[in-house]
């Protein structure tokens, strides 16, 4: 290995982990050569705004880097975009790059993200090729969405999760005629409590959205002659005529070049507390880890944002020999019509739902209990209600259910000064 390359930190995956990660490692003291890979065309970007204010047309996409270019020049980063990570060899510590060029690395940061979960139907791949059917991860999906949506046409959404839900609104708000094809019987039901699919459901059809929960889709109708997607074909007999299609069902998390290097992966890129996989030179940071989190006990892959971020800082502190353990308690957003939805812990297992406030009047929150302590919290125009359910879980703090559906006294009050 050269000197340079002695001294060479490598990421993969220029999204909103590897971006951070670029300028955290120049900051916790890293003074070699910094190389930041993506095979995006694009400076690292904002991804959450791509079903929201971005298909609202109230951001444009030059607005949504994360950082201007002069950020990573000031931190001496160097950026390759448009280009692809095809393979790592442990042995040589180097990665291999489609245009055919090898690069040598003292450490290294897989943050490669995840991809979009295909739908499984016969006429997937002929859709595939269709200009009106899509996927919703990257800018250029984005983009290409935005320039089809137009008052008057039908969008067919395949899944009833947050980005489907935020694209249905962006739609409906355009005076598209748009229908929501969920498999489940409630949309959201992975992430929340009945009460808020309820809820979600209700405010989308007074928009004006078909929410059709409980159907699968079988196939695809396909004009191929035109390359267009005509209709989407459910398993209970119904066709929906289709303008266009967007698929949210779901992530893969980007783990071959992992896998394929011999790292340990299981259901993301296992990682320990400081974002280091089982090689001790190659860390891994966002969507595409698996990592364990303190507070909650177990291991977990998380596909937020504040996730991809505080891992990416992790991880620069950690190769800079500063041992940060990550353990935040994981948090999420979504904003659907004028709700500005906020998320924080996890759900699983709890025993006890508290509303605290009315549904009525677009201001709640609903607290997920067990054992007298909140596993989680769903807040929704109530960033107040956030921020205290924040510390009670992070903090693990004993609270009663009256306590918190009592409406008429501050949360904060049930916190440690
Ligand atoms: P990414 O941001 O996906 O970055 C990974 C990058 O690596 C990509 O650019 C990818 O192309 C690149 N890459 C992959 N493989 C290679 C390779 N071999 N060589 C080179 N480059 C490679 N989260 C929230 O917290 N709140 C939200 O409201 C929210 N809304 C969302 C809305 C949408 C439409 C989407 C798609 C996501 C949303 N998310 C939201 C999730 C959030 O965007 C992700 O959790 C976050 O982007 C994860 O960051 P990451 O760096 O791990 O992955």
């Amino acid at each position: 290995m050269s000197d340079a390359a002695s001294s060479t930190a490598i990421i993969i995956g220029a999204g909103h982990a590897g971006g951070e990660l670029a300028t955290s490692l120049r900051n916790e003291g890293w003074s070699g050569r910094i190389l930041l890979i993506g095979d995006e065309v694009h400076l690292p970007y904002h991804r959450p705004p791509l079903s929201k204010a971005y298909l609202a047309g109230t951001t444009a996409a030059g607005a949504m880097l994360i950082k201007p270019q002069a950020a990573y020049d000031r931190a001496e980063v160097e950026i390759l975009s448009g280009v692809h990570v095809t393979s790592i060899d442990r042995s040589r510590r180097s990665v291999q790059l489609a245009d055919g060029r090898e690069l040598e690395y003292a450490k290294l940061v897989i943050a490669t993200g995840g991809r979009p979960r295909p739908l499984d139907v016969p006429q997937a791949s002929a859709a595939a090729g269709c200009d009106n059917f899509h996927y919703m991860r990257t800018l250029d999906h984005g983009e290409r969405i935005r320039a089809q949506f137009a008052a008057g046409r039908k969008l067919v959404v395949v899944g009833g999760g947050y980005i489907g839900l935020e694209v249905a609104a962006a739609a409906i708000q355009q005076g598209m005629q748009v229908t929501v094809l969920e498999a489940l019987p409630r949309v959201l039901q992975r992430v929340t409590a009945a009460e808020l699919s309820a809820y979600y459901e209700r405010k989308h059809r007074e928009a004006g959205v078909e929410i059709r929960t409980g159907v699968q889709v079988a196939d695809l109708e396909v004009d191929a002659a035109n390359n267009t997607v005509t209709a989407v074909l459910c398993n209970d007999g119904t066709r929906v005529p289709a303008d266009l299609v967007v698929v949210g069902i779901g992530l893969i998390p980007n783990t071959e070049l992992a896998a394929a290097a011999g790292l340990e992966v299981d259901n993301g890129i296992l990682v320990n507390e400081y974002a280091q996989t089982s090689d001790p030179d190659i860390y891994a940071a966002g969507d595409c880890t698996n990592h364990p989190n303190a507070l909650l006990g177990y291991r977990l892959r998380l596909e937020s944002v504040p996730n991809a971020l505080e891992q990416a800082r992790a991880a620069a502190a950690a190769i800079n020999g500063n041992l940060k353990a990550y353990a935040s308690v994981p948090w999420f957003w979504s904003d659907q019509y004028e709700l500005k939805l906020k998320m924080v812990g996890l759900s699983q297992g709890y025993e006890q739902l508290v509303l605290r406030g009315e549904p009525q009047s677009d201001s709640f929150s609903a607290f997920y209990l067990k054992d007298g302590k909140v596993l989680a919290a769903d807040t929704v125009n109530r960033p107040q209600d956030f921020v205290a359910a924040k510390r009670l879980i992070g903090e693990s703090l004993p609270v009663t259910a009256e306590q918190l559906a009592d409406d008429s006294k501050p949360l904060k009050e049930l916190l440690p000064a």
